[in-house]
């Protein structure tokens, strides 16, 4: 595994083993995770150490390709290209709070969601986790900003990558490293059941956001393959179990399909459904794709669906729409880019 995927205690193994103090090990994990560098040729590690590691070790890097600025608010787009020339992106929000960047966990995808443009040619690969932190620190040095916020809601399945995705939580909260709150963290699934229930017993208070999309099976089952697994009350419970084991509150992704998912009968649905939850509803209007015919509800729509949920007591926001003039939906920046 690459050196900046590592522990400190599996660190220190390889500090040994070139006939290195295990302080060292801290000092090399200093410096990928708090320095955020990877340049170790110009650290202060020994020059015999530094020799060993360049030659026999791996260093995984990533590094921003192109960078898409809206011009009307200061959402960026993103691609990063992996050492192995594959293509990731991602998204960088402005809020009033500070920034929000929108990571991905793997190349592809293969949950095959019908709407989703990450998905249209199956999933490469996992991304390691110095893939994921290599996003968050690249932009916060390319750019000379903090994040507050790291959503895991790009292109790939969290949950479908796990023992990587555990590495990265570890790591980017490791108190000798970014130091990163898991408070704000949000790693959205479509629910992978048993994962769920892995997870929530590490007791990591990072929020779970589940990508919902439908009221009922049936019209789940047509647009997100993984209902055929797992049903919804199934996934609802496991949330729920995860909200209660990291003492967390559980955001509910919708985005919202022009004539197939507004209606009334949905409202009515998803009221039953998440009733007893303590929920977050994110409303999100479709992102038109050209793999996928349906279509984005006009805004007088969503404002009426957003009002009658609220009028069955449960807590509503819209997604802002950031970045209109360079909208992709996830994955198709990537797609587009290699005129997929
Ligand atoms: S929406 Fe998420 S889980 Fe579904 S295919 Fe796209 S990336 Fe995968």
């Amino acid at each position: 595994m690459e050196l900046n995927s590592l522990y400190i205690d599996e660190l220190k193994e390889i500090v040994k083993k070139y006939g290195e103090k295990e302080f060292r090990a801290k000092q090399l994990f200093n410096f990928f995770h708090a320095q955020k560098r990877l340049d170790i040729k110009n650290s202060n590690l020994p020059k015999k150490l530094i020799d060993n590691l360049l030659e026999n070790e791996e260093i995984r890097k990533l590094s921003i390709l192109k960078d898409y600025s809206s011009k009307i608010d200061e959402t960026k787009k993103l691609l990063y290209q992996l050492d192995d020339g594959n293509i990731i992106e991602g998204s960088l929000i402005k809020y009033k709070f500070g920034y929000s960047l929108c990571i991905s966990t793997q190349v592809g995808c293969r949950m095959s969601c019908v709407f989703c443009a990450s998905t249209k040619e199956g999933r490469v690969r996992n991304l390691t986790a110095s893939e994921m932190l290599s996003q968050i620190y690249s932009v916060e040095n390319e750019y000379g900003i903090n994040l507050s916020n790291v959503v895991l809601m790009g292109s790939g399945e969290p949950l479908d990558n796990y023992e990587n995705l555990i590495r990265f939580l570890d790591l980017i909260h490791d108190e000798n490293g970014r130091n990163f709150s898991y408070r704000n963290l949000t790693i959205s699934t479509c629910g992978i059941v048993e994962n769920i229930y892995k997870l929530a017993d590490k007791k990591y208070p990072v929020t779970l956001a589940l990508s919902l999309h439908a009221s009922n099976n049936e019209d789940r089952k047509a647009i997100m393959p993984i209902t055929n697994k797992y049903s919804i009350e199934e996934a609802l419970k496991a949330c729920k179990y995860y909200c209660d084991q990291t003492n967390t509150r559980l955001t509910i992704e919708y985005t919202l399909i022009n004539c197939e998912n507004d209606k009334d009968q949905n409202v009515k649905e998803l009221k039953n459904l998440l009733n007893n939850l303590k929920v977050h509803i994110n409303l999100i209007p479709l992102n038109n794709i050209k793999e996928y015919s349906g279509k984005r509800p006009d805004k007088r729509s969503v404002y009426a669906f957003k009002k009658k949920l609220e009028s069955k007591g449960l807590n509503v926001t819209i997604r802002r729409e950031l970045g209109a003039d360079i909208n992709a939906s996830c994955g198709q920046l990537r797609r587009d880019y290699k005129g997929g």
